[in-house]
C-alpha cells in the first residue's frame, strides 16, 4: 500500500493523517452501528481488506471525504462502498421523497450482484444500535409491512417500464443502475436525482471505456453538487483522471499495488 500511504499524505494537505484514516485494522473500530458488524460477522467478514480499511474510515469522516479506489478485482471494493453507504443511510427507510444514494455499474449483471450485496448487508438493522435479537435468526427480517427497510432500486436495461415505474413509485433508498437506463428514467420518468448524498461510480475504467461519459455527465449534472462522490476501479486510464477532476471533490486517493 506503499503509493496509496503516498498518496494520501499528498491529498490530506494540512494537519497529520489520524489513525482512523489509516484504517485500524478490524470491523470493530469503525464505528460502525452494531447490527451492521453483526450482520458482516453473519457473513463470514471476519476482517477488512486493505481497499475497505483505507477507505471506509474516510468515507465514514466528519465531515465524510470523496474517495478515489483503484484496487485490483477481487479486491473487495462492493463492500468498500456498500458498507458506508448504508450506514450513512441509517440503515432504513426514509419516508422523505426522493432516492438518497445511487450505485452506477456499467452491466446489468453487476447491478443484480451489488443489490445482492447490499439488501444482505443492510438485513437486520437497527438503528437503535441493534436490539437484543437484531441480528439472530428471528430478527432477520426485512420488516418490510412497516416500511422501514432500506429499500433498493434496479434501473437497469432489460425490466420492463412498467415495472421501473413502478420501482420509481416505491421511492427506494438507493438505486443501482446503468447510466443510459437511468438517464432515460430521469428524462422520460422525471425520475428526480435531487435527494442524492451519496454517489459511487463502480467498474469505473469500464464505465468509461464503454462509451457512457455522456450520459454519466449529463447525470452529474442533475446531482446536487454537496453529494459525496466515490469512484472505485481496477485501473486508472487517462478519460478517468479527466473525469475524476470534475466529478470530485479534493478526493482521498486509495490507489493499492497489484497484490493487496
Ligand atoms: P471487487 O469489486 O474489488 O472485484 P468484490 O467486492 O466483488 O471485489 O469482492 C470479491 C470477493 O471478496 C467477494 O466474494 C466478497 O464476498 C469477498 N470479500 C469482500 N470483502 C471481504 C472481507 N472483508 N472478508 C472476506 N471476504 C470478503
Ligand atoms: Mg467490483
Amino acid at each position: 500500500i506503499k503509493s496509496g500511504t503516498d498518496v494520501l499524505k499528498k491529498t490530506k494537505g494540512k494537519g497529520k493523517i489520524t489513525k482512523g484514516e489509516l484504517g485500524g485494522g478490524s470491523f470493530q473500530s469503525m464505528g460502525l452501528n452494531p447490527s451492521l458488524l453483526r450482520s458482516l460477522t453473519i457473513r463470514g467478514y471476519k476482517t477488512p481488506t486493505p481497499i475497505q480499511r483505507l477507505t471506509i474510515p474516510s468515507l465514514l469522516a466528519d465531515p465524510p471525504r470523496d474517495v478515489v479506489g483503484m484496487a485490483r478485482t477481487g479486491s473487495g471494493k462492493t463492500l468498500a462502498y456498500t458498507i458506508p453507504l448504508i450506514q450513512r443511510l441509517g440503515g432504513r427507510h426514509s419516508t422523505a421523497f426522493g432516492a438518497r444514494a445511487l450505485i452506477l455499474v456499467p452491466a446489468r449483471e453487476l447491478a443484480v450482484q451489488v443489490l445482492k450485496v447490499g439488501k444482505e448487508l443492510a438485513r437486520g438493522y437497527n438503528s437503535g444500535g441493534g436490539g437484543a435479537h437484531a441480528g439472530d435468526a428471528e430478527g432477520m427480517n426485512d420488516d418490510d409491512s412497516k416500511g422501514q427497510s432500506l429499500r433498493w432500486g434496479l434501473v437497469v436495461g432489460g425490466e420492463g417500464m412498467d415495472e421501473q415505474f413502478e420501482m420509481i413509485t416505491n421511492n427506494p433508498d438507493v438505486i443501482i443502475a446503468t447510466p443510459g437506463r437511468l438517464l432515460h428514467l430521469v428524462v422520460e420518468m422525471n425520475l428526480d436525482l435531487r435527494a442524492i448524498q451519496y454517489v459511487v461510480f463502480d467498474e469505473a475504467d469500464r464505465l468509461f471505456e464503454m462509451g457512457f461519459a455522456t450520459a454519466l455527465n449529463e447525470i452529474i449534472s442533475r446531482l446536487p453538487t454537496n453529494r459525496q462522490t466515490l469512484l472505485f476501479s481496477a485501473t486508472l486510464p487517462k478519460t478517468l483522471v479527466e473525469f475524476a477532476k470534475a466529478g470530485l471533490q479534493n478526493p482521498k486517493l486509495v490507489r493499492l499495488d497489484a497484490e493487496s
